[in-house]
Order: C-alpha cells, then structure tokens, then sequence
C-alpha cells in the first residue's frame, strides 16, 4: 500500500506544481477578474479581449488590437482549456478590434449589432492595401498575418440579444452614438461584470465621431451603470468600477460647462477649439482627439 499512496501524493504534487506553472505560463497582459474569467489588456491603450469560459466552451469578447494579440490570445485559451472558443462577441466593427477574426473562424461564430458588417466591408474599401501595410510593420505581425481572411460576423443582432453558452448568460446591449455604427455592450448578470465598450474609455481622451453625441454617450453611461456592475472591462483601458462612467461623467459636464461659457461670451468654435483649455485632463493620453470632443459639446451648448 505504502509505495502506491507516495505515488498518489506524487501525482497530487506533481498536478500541482504543473497548475501552478501553467497559470504562471499565460502572458503578463493577462488578469484573471472572476473564477473562469480573463481579460487580454492591451498594451499602451491597444483594445481590450475578455476570455469567458464556460463548461460547454469559450466566449471570446473582442478578438484582440491586432492579430499577434490574437495569437497570444488563442495560446492562452489553449493553456486555459482544452474547450473550444464557440462564439466571438464584437463591442465594436473597427479593424482594432476585429481584424483578429480569422485567426479564431472558423469554427468559432461572430456575433455583433447589425451595422458592423457594412462598417466592416466600407473601412475594407476606404483603406486598400490596409493588411499589406500592417503585415509590413514587423516580422512578427507579418507572421501573425499568415493565412489573413476578411471575416465578417455571422450573426447581427438588433438592440438586445441575450446568448447563454453552458451554465453562463450574455446580455448584449446595443448602445447608439457612443462610438461607432455598432456598440455593443456585454453584461453577465450572474458574475456581475460588464465588458462596457469603446464609448466610454478610461485615462484617454475619446475620439468623438460626428455622429456620436455627448448625449448618447451619457444615456448609455446611466445605462451601464444602472445594471450595477461589479467590474467594468472598458473596450480600452484598465479594467476597472463604474468609477469609470463617474468620471466621463465629470468630464463631459465641466466640458459642456466650459464650452457653454465661451460660446455665451460670443466665440466662435474655431475659436474655443482653440483656445479652450482642460488642465483637469492634461494627463489623460491622446489629447489630439479633443477638437473632437469641443466639436460634440458645442452641438450640445447650441441645442441648448
Ligand atoms: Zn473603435
């Protein structure tokens, strides 16, 4: 008896020990936020991946900035699971977070909003040559390129979809005006978190298209935030609390606030994109955008 129970106790440490060195092989962008659920952070603002799994398989949200994050990604779902990634959930149709659909489909299914499909097809036809340029930027990228095919998502829901893979459930909720012509954010009511989407980022100035509205961006913030999540996985930036919408919040108020005093004073947009300063966010990264987030706030100030 006695050699066979030291063989299971060697078994039992040796099950440990290669546990322990698997958890600690996955790459260093990767948090482990609820039991069965990661998210990749990119690197420097780069997009966001949420790796969900379940017993019947892996849901993926987002499919990485670029495809070596979506290689990265795969290898540690493999390290993570031996299950398959079933379904690929897209917050948002830009080539930063969907250009990494094929190295995932097949077999994996893409859902996203309806509209992504046409953002999707028009960015392809706006931007020749894109993947050639892209595969140009490294060896490593070149390589990660191999075998590119434009993939769009399968499945294009309306407003609300909700998806339940194994003993999870997935809301996707449509948010219009945030960000692109498809923002999806996606809540898991049971854990408690919420992957919010690009409309809403954290550190960083957003890039406020001309048919997103500070108002939308507002509603889907109070939208969010009434789900009262736990943890909030903003399409970029730190995972995080809805301490993130409070903060775009304050933001977007001292903005309209200060935009609204300089309009009322007789300058012109021109002018205030000029001239307006918000010291308060001088931290925050990509301040090239704020001509952008002026342009949003004056319609908001001359709706007024
Ligand atoms: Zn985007």
């Amino acid at each position: 008896m006695k050699p066979k129970l030291s063989f299971a106790v060697a078994a039992f440490l040796y099950l440990v020990v290669a546990c322990v060195a698997q958890a600690q092989d996955l790459p260093p962008n990767i948090k482990k936020i609820k039991e069965g659920i990661y998210v990749y952070v990119g690197n420097n603002f780069n997009s966001n991946c949420g790796i969900v799994i379940t017993q019947e398989g892996v849901v993926l949200i987002d499919s990485g900035h670029s495809p070596t994050d979506s290689r990265v990604i795969l290898d540690a779902v493999k390290k993570l699971t031996p299950l398959p990634i079933r379904f690929l959930i897209d917050t948002e149709p830009h080539p930063d977070h969907t250009t990494g659909h094929f190295v995932f489909s097949p077999p994996t299914t893409i859902i996203a909003h309806e509209g992504a499909t046409l953002s999707m097809v028009n960015r392809e036809k706006e931007t020749p040559g894109r993947i050639e340029k892209l595969a140009g930027t490294s060896p490593a990228m070149g390589k990660a390129l191999q075998g590119y095919r434009f993939v769009p998502p399968h499945v294009e829901y309306r407003d609300k979809m909700t998806l339940k893979v194994g003993e999870r459930s997935f809301e996707l909720l449509y948010q219009k005006g945030v960000h692109s012509e498809a923002d999806t954010a996606v809540w898991l009511p049971a854990e408690r978190v919420l992957f919010s989407a690009s409309g809403i980022v954290v550190d960083q100035v957003n890039i406020l298209r001309p048919f997103v509205t500070i108002p939308d961006i507002l509603a889907a913030s109070k939208m969010m935030k009434a789900l009262n999540p736990e943890v909030v996985v903003p399409g970029h930036g730190q995972p995080g609390t809805v301490k993130i919408f409070d903060d775009t919040e304050k933001y977007y108020a001292l903005l309209v606030e200060r935009v609204g005093a300089m309009a009322k004073a007789g300058k012109s947009l021109e002018e205030i994109k000029k001239e307006l300063k918000m010291p308060e966010y001088a931290h925050w990264a990509s301040q090239e955008r704020f001509p952008t987030n002026v342009e949003a706030a004056y319609k908001v100030v001359k709706s007024n």
